[in-house]
């Protein structure tokens, strides 16, 4: 392993994910040695993910190598291990490799942007049936497990069975669920449409479950409603005020009623990545580090928590003491508090004192369906087709690569034309393992194959 430059100060960064990769960038010409620690050789354009799930692009078209991102970097090195324990005392980290040996780092400064994990409250038994959408692995088991229920409907003999494999429920009505239960609607009614011969793929139905009053809580009602009138005319049912009580292999229990679906996906929470547990920190109920106005531990000045994982007051002089009051945990903020944390960092280091942090609020756009999204901006408020191309404009220009920006505009235009979805793979099947009797997690690099 490349040792770091003794000359220099030594900033290590957990996490490449928008907050660490924007950490460690805005070093590039600090006098410092940057080291960027993630369990995952790649950073993850999260927001796309619903694309990959859905088989509309690959996931090689959303992640960028670390090494790759950070390769013009010369102060900057890359670990892929996992971050297990930060000794705050001592100034260590403790990392796991691969071939599962520790490695222990000293570091003068840390910044900590490990992200956050999908939450099914407290319910983990639920995981298995109705997974949640974080990472690849998960985006690839989605694909797999949709795909597969068309499959198995065209060898159905039993109607009601055909119908359950043909159900698709998405619980949580916030931008993920949106967006998925709309990719959803658009597969039965498009993508599919000439491919089976014993149903007709329109016939799927579709439901999206919201427990609060409206979708896409954090938007103005006006989008909100839109959101709701363009999932329905695509065929999604929306279902309001709705709690899920269970959830099941067949299917999942809401109220008095029992709802028979084979595929079940989880849009409706998120929890702060484990190593906050690890911070010896004050957090909130969804494991969020309340942090100071720098963005640091309270209980230590070279401890910076950024992105997901903080919970971040929005006006400095207010502490958050609830998630409604935190910087929400969206792209953009995770870019502008890692690169603060990374010029705050360098300042203590010079011996100056830390700045605290204001976030600008870039407005939030989420898609429905093809020509369908909705976008808030500041004071403009968009539906429909002018909403769409905004949305397509900046996920192209926020995706990190080139390469992956030229190929998903082109994956789009040929998919806005062709109504196709390019990437319908099921990458392991149970007639590969019969052992497992379903579709099991794919590992991304199978993505090579499409
Ligand atoms: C499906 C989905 C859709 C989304 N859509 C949008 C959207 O449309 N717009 C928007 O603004 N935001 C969206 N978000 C939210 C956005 O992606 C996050 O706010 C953003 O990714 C947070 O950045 P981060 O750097 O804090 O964490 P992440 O991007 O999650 O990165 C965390 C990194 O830390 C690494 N890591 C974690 N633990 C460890 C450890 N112990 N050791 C080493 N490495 C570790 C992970 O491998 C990962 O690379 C979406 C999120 C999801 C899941």
């Amino acid at each position: 392993m490349p040792e770091p430059d003794p000359t220099r100060r030594h900033i290590v960064i957990i996490g490449a994910g928008f907050a660490g990769l924007a950490a460690a960038r805005a070093l590039k010409r600090a006098p410092v040695q940057v080291t960027v620690v993630d369990r995952h050789n790649h950073h993850l354009f999260q927001p796309l993910l619903y694309q990959v799930a859905t088989a509309a692009l690959s996931g090689a078209e959303i992640s960028e190598p670390i090494r790759g991102a950070l390769r013009r970097q010369d102060n900057a090195r890359v670990i892929l291990a996992e971050a297990r324990l930060v000794d705050a005392a001592a100034r260590r980290v403790h990392l796991w490799t691969p071939s599962g040996e520790e490695l222990v780092l000293d570091w003068d400064a840390l910044i900590v942007a490990a992200g956050a994990v999908t939450s099914w409250f407290g319910n983990d038994a639920w995981e298995e049936h109705a997974p949640g959408l974080k990472s690849l692995a998960d985006a690839h088991h989605i694909r797999n497990r949709v795909l597969l229920a068309y499959e198995l409907a065209e060898l159905a003999t039993d109607e009601a069975e055909r119908q359950r494999l043909l159900t698709f429920v998405v619980v949580g009505g916030g931008p993920t669920g949106v967006e998925l239960a709309g990719a959803l609607a658009e597969i039965a009614s498009h993508t599919l449409r000439r491919d089976f011969r014993a149903f007709v793929s329109s016939s799927a139905r579709v439901v999206l479950l919201e427990g609060g009053p409206r979708l896409l809580a954090g938007y103005e009602p006006s989008l909100s409603q839109r959101a709701r009138s363009d999932l329905e005319a695509l065929g999604v049912e929306v279902r309001l005020n709705t709690l899920v009580d269970r959830v099941e292999e067949t299917g999942l229990v809401v109220g008095d009623e029992r709802i028979e679906a084979c595929t079940t996906l989880w849009a409706a929470g998120v929890h702060a990545a484990p190593l906050a547990a690890e911070l010896s920190a004050d957090t909130l109920r969804d494991g969020r580090v309340r942090v100071t106005p720098e963005l640091r531990l309270p209980s230590h000045d070279r401890i910076w928590v950024v992105g997901d994982i903080a919970a971040a007051p929005r006006d400095p002089e207010v502490p958050v003491t609830s998630a409604a009051e935190a910087i929400p945990a969206v792209a953009p903020a995770a870019e502008q508090m890692g690169r603060h944390a990374a010029l705050q960092a360098v300042r203590v280091l010079e011996g100056k004192a830390a700045q605290p942090f204001r976030y600008r609020d870039r407005g939030a756009m989420a898609t429905i369906g093809k020509s369908r999204a909705v976008a808030q901006v500041g004071r403009l408020r968009l539906a429909g087709l002018p909403a769409w191309l905004l949305w397509v404009f900046v996920h192209l220009m926020a995706l990190v690569g080139f390469r992956n920006r030229l190929l998903v505009f082109f994956d789009w235009v040929l998919a806005y034309f062709s109504e196709r979805r390019g990437a319908r793979l099921i990458l392991a099947s149970p007639v590969d393992e019969p052992h497992r009797g379903r579709a099991a997690p794919a590992d991304p690099a199978d993505d090579e194959l499409e």
